[in-house]
């Protein structure tokens, strides 16, 4: 295809043979809750701005903002072609006297016909495929993110940018590989500056060596060290090694009191061929980490599979996680550990 990416073994096809999806938050991967309501017929549509107004300040609807008041009918030839929202069940004054007149104390009950009850979404739905959901309910309002949009259709990385990926998970499947041949698990981490589009640090897992030294853990330490920080040595693993920066983008060193940015991983992506456990996914929201990818899910996975530690509200630093890139290889690594005997986790 395109020259540039003749420099790595393998062909635009292969980045076709996987998608990556996003690992999204609870919220907007949840389902639609629905409430129940009491909706009525609109008797004459000259009055529908007037009743919408009396009852807006008769049942306001509080933190239901994403709910229209008014639908029409799906029914052609209706003689009351246009349906209001008159309250929620649960704010109906008596739930065994459904009637115009009881739930509208003081407005002419002639206005509207007989209620019936509906149901409509408890929320304002964050993603399309729940605003899809809810608006077969009832009329809701949307305000879509795009971007998610796009990424939940699995076509948010265009070919050349997922070339590039592909290029990248390869260089962290190489890295399990040669992590597997010394003994260790089979799982890869390479840690990229989009940006600059290069890698500053590529690790596997070594825990021959120390309990803590998963992928992830070893290749932020990778990156702390190209930084004049870290705390481990892992000459003894080939494999491992970090590229010290091209420019002086790094002359604060990493000032973990002052914070100067860029701090370890700031910007930076990381490409992992395992879901990271709950301590990587820790240290990955502690070292600022920009985006990450992985290919395949664990049993103990912290994006997605058991927690989603990127999507939590009360961490301090959030972002975006994208599972699936070069899944088959990456799914084709846990076979090689199949036999090793060893808690889960990476
Ligand atoms: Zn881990």
């Amino acid at each position: 295809m395109e020259p540039q990416m003749k420099r790595w073994k393998g062909s635009a096809c292969d980045a076709d043979s996987w998608v990556a999806y996003p690992v999204l938050s609870d919220e907007q991967s949840q389902d639609v809750e629905l409430i129940e309501a009491f909706a009525a017929p609109i008797v004459n549509k000259k009055e529908t701005s007037q009743l919408v107004r009396e009852l807006n300040s008769l049942y306001p609807l509080n933190g239901l903002q994403h709910i229209k008041r008014v639908r029409a009918r799906k029914e052609k030839g209706s003689p009351h072609p246009l349906e209001v929202l008159v309250c929620l069940v649960s704010d109906a004054p008596d739930m065994k006297v459904v009637s115009v007149d009881s739930l509208l104390p003081g407005v002419k009950p002639d206005g509207l016909g007989e209620p019936f009850v509906v149901k409509v979404p408890a929320r304002a739905p964050l993603t399309r495929p729940q605003f899809e959901l809810a608006s077969q309910h009832w009329p809701t309002s949307f305000h879509e993110d795009k971007q998610v949009t796009v990424a939940l259709r699995g076509e948010l990385f265009s070919p050349p940018q997922k070339a590039v990926m592909h290029m990248y998970m390869m260089s962290a499947v190489t890295a399990a590989k040669a992590g597997r041949e010394l003994g260790m698990e089979a799982v890869g981490a390479v840690v990229v500056d989009p940006a600059m589009e290069r890698i500053v640090a590529v690790g596997h897992d070594c825990r021959g060596d120390h309990p803590l030294h998963h992928a992830v853990m070893v290749c932020i330490d990778l990156v702390a060290r190209s930084q004049g920080g870290g705390c481990y040595c892992f000459d003894s693993y080939p494999a491992c090694q970090f590229t010290p920066p091209t420019s002086n983008m790094f002359q604060n060193g990493p000032d973990l009191e002052a914070g100067s940015q860029p701090y370890i991983c700031t910007g930076y992506d990381l490409y992992v061929t395992r879901e990271p456990c709950v301590m990587c996914a820790m240290a990955l929201v502690h070292s600022r980490i920009g985006r990450v990818f992985y290919g395949t899910g664990s049993a103990d996975g912290a994006f997605g599979t058991k927690f989603k530690i990127h999507a939590q509200k009360d961490l301090n630093h959030r972002f975006e996680v994208y599972k699936g890139v070069l899944s088959k290889q990456c799914e084709d690594l846990s076979s090689l550990n199949d036999h090793i005997k060893k808690d889960s986790g990476q």
